[in-house]
């Protein structure tokens, strides 16, 4: 049986950026403390807890004072920088650039969108610790749409600006797009509208989506490994079942089922999502090669 990682799988830059300096802090400091998991992945959560990295929430941040905290990529709303003045905590602050980046631009497009009386969408989750970062930027004066039915809570005869969560599929946010420009024509009247529309989608993720549907179509049994919170892993193994329906979605090595290895089974592709660590896709491959 013949068993293949995907080079393409794994931590995306922002990701290894965030491990990165929470390593090198370890080295200096016995403990540091994230705000929140600084990756979806329970595995590697566990491996760098096991190295001093204490995971807390906003509410335990609240609490803390003259220590160190490290912000992951997702990045923070301008309120956590405020509370880490506040109480003398130095924050790390390891927010990934192309995030930080989308922060400053939608700051800048919330003033732009206000002198005109328009409204700010930002396309994505609510909830997702990215958009709490973004909605932060505009002081919560914005319109999270995740789906077509948040799409009635805009009033289309005044100007909008979209943005989207660096995470969301290309498709999705088309979609959205072309579903206001039509309601805002329909509202105004005319087809030149004062709607503005910005592609934040990051390509670490979406240039993803075809490269792991020709990976997995290329393999008899393809294990799709990632934490199962992470938002990108949902969508990438969406692609890999898509491709190849005998895909299956696995978080260690306990998941995997030997009946899953028939003779028919001759060649197994591991793959992952961006928050899937390079070393527990090599330990699921060395471990299916011994069966
Ligand atoms: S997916 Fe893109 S935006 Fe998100 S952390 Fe990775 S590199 Fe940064």
């Amino acid at each position: 049986m013949q068993v293949e990682i995907d080079s393409k799988s794994g931590f995306c830059f922002g990701v290894v950026y965030a491990i990165e300096k929470a390593e090198q802090e370890l080295t200096e400091n016995a403990t540091l403390y994230c705000l929140g998991d600084i990756v979806h992945n329970s595995v590697e959560v566990k491996r760098l807890q096991d190295k001093g990295l204490i995971t807390i929430d906003h509410e335990q941040f609240k609490e803390l004072k003259n220590c160190k905290v490290l912000i992951r990529a997702h990045g923070e709303p301008p309120e956590t920088y405020k509370i880490a003045l506040q109480n003398n905590i130095t924050l790390i602050d390891a927010s990934c650039p192309v995030v930080l980046k989308l922060q400053n631009n939608i700051r800048n497009g919330y003033q732009e969108v206000t002198k005109i009386n328009g409204q700010l969408v930002i396309y994505g989750k609510k909830g997702h610790a990215e958009v709490n970062g973004l909605v932060g930027q505009t002081g919560n004066n914005v319109t999270v749409v995740e789906n077509e039915d948040d799409l009635d809570k805009l009033d289309y005869a005044k100007p909008i600006t979209i943005y989207s969560q660096t995470t969301k599929s290309i498709e999705g946010y088309k979609k959205i797009q072309s579903i206001i420009k039509e309601r805002m024509q329909a509202a105004l009247g005319i087809d030149d509208i004062p709607f503005s529309t910005n592609d934040t989608i990051c390509r670490q993720v979406s240039h993803r989506y075809p490269a792991i549907k020709e990976f997995a179509a290329k393999h008899d049994l393809v294990l799709f490994v990632s934490g199962r919170k992470s938002s990108n892993g949902k969508v990438l193994f969406k692609s890999c079942t898509d491709s190849n329906s005998n895909s299956k979605f696995i978080t260690d090595i306990d998941d995997i089922k030997l009946e899953w290895f028939s003779s028919q089974i001759k060649s197994v592709g591991v793959c992952g999502a961006t928050s899937t660590p390079r070393w527990l896709m090599e330990k699921i491959a060395k471990f299916i090669e011994k069966i």
